[in-house]
């Protein structure tokens, strides 16, 4: 079995009501991929509603199944929703939230106890990559934030540059295809189906510079920020995903 693709799409704090014609267009292109939007929490359950073949997921859940946690959201209730994924780990988040490894091992243990797929965020920082410790930061990130019982069916991983969110800065083509081997020679050690967990590439995905990012090896899909908010500029990320 190789990765499933995947076409991921993150709103973050973007969206509203009216948006959910961007959907219907999304769903009408009519990909074999895998294709997903994140919209915020109060968008979900609209979104699920009129979705078609586009799966719907959130941005975050707690690491808890219940409880006294005002303003959070469990994983059991994104599942009961009709969700079928959830990022832990955006750098937003960890940068936002302070939220460590440890915190986004534990949310993505509660997503999987769901029944969600978790996808799981790291990234180094610019100052990271100059100081040359990308590849250490990474494969810490990975190790603190990939629970037990991760699988392929389970678990996606996205390499998500800090610095190349939202600026339109991408690293080269080698720097990504280093990193992603990484991960893919770290999960093949770890996991029994390591070989098979899709690892996505995140930071100024755009149309234009799409295709020669899925044509690097263990590049199994996208997440995209600003380039997924608009059909006209989804659409023809993933129809190179496709
Ligand atoms: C993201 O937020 O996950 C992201 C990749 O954003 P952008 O595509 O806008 O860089």
């Amino acid at each position: 079995m190789a990765p499933r693709k995947l076409a991921a799409g993150n709103w973050k704090m973007n969206g509203d009501l009216a948006a959910l014609d961007q959907i219907a267009m999304i769903g009408d292109a009519g990909a074999s991929c895998d294709v997903l939007i994140c919209p915020p929490a109060p968008l979900l359950v609209p979104m699920i509603a009129g979705a078609g073949p586009v799966k719907i997921g959130a941005q975050d859940c707690h690491a808890e199944d219940a409880g006294a946690h005002t303003g959070d959201i469990s994983a059991v209730l994104l599942r009961d929703l009709g969700a079928s994924h959830v990022i832990v780990g955006h750098s937003e988040r960890r940068a936002d939230h302070a939220e460590t490894d440890a915190m986004v091992c534990a949310k993505a243990a509660a997503a999987h106890r769901a029944g969600l797929v978790a996808i799981i965020c790291l990234g180094e920082t610019e100052a990271e990559r100059d100081d040359g410790r990308t590849l250490d930061v990474i494969a810490t990130q990975l190790a603190g934030s990939l629970p037990e019982g991760a699988t392929a069916a389970n678990s996606v991983i996205a390499y998500e540059p800090v610095w190349a969110i939202g600026t339109g800065r991408t690293p080269s083509l080698d720097q990504i295809a280093e990193v992603h081997a990484l991960l893919r020679d770290r999960l093949v050690a770890r996991l029994a189906d390591g070989a098979d967990v899709a690892l996505l590439y995140g930071g100024s995905v755009k149309p234009g510079n799409a295709t020669e990012i899925f044509a690097v090896p263990h590049v199994d899909g996208a997440l995209v920020g600003g380039a997924s908010l608009k059909a006209a500029d989804f659409i023809p990320i993933i129809a190179a995903l496709d």
